[in-house]
């Protein structure tokens, strides 16, 4: 099993969020190769701007384990978190995060007003980006295409 594997389910968790009319976004957490912990964009039905998938697969993820931080797991996300979902990720102390496409739009690398946020993520967490990025990106296109 390796990143595009895992890649594959958190776009599962994606294609769940289309099904569901939400910004198709989804993210899984591994631990010792298995995924620990799911999620998917659900800002519309929860009404909460702050339910981005990343949000939903961490705070499963600490309940599954009954630990605060994630040092020894992944979680894979498919597009760039946001600044927000950044700093979630960096309290949770994450050891890898691997995303799909990138977000010019809402990324975490917009940073707030002029400033970019350079490195928003726990000095140890190790970044990968682009895995599966065209599958990423296509739910995503498709999506806001149907909205128009
Ligand atoms: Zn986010």
């Amino acid at each position: 099993m390796n990143d595009e594997y895992f890649m594959q389910q958190a776009l599962k968790e994606a294609r769940l969020a289309y099904e569901e009319d939400e910004v198709p976004i989804g993210a899984v957490v591994v631990m010792a190769n298995r995924v620990i912990a799911r999620g998917h964009n659900q800002t519309e039905r929860l009404n909460d701007c702050t339910a981005h998938a990343e949000i939903i697969a961490l705070t499963s993820a600490f309940n599954h384990l009954g630990s605060k931080y994630l040092p020894e797991a992944t979680l894979y996300v498919t597009i760039e978190p946001c600044l927000m979902c950044a700093g979630a990720l960096y309290w949770s102390k994450i050891g890898r995060v691997v995303f799909g496409a990138e977000d010019e739009k809402n990324g975490y690398r917009r940073g707030i007003g002029a400033q970019p946020a350079p490195w928003p993520f726990h000095p140890k967490t190790e970044l990968v980006k682009g895995v599966l990025s065209e599958d990423c990106a296509t739910l995503m296109r498709d999506f806001f295409r149907s909205k128009r």
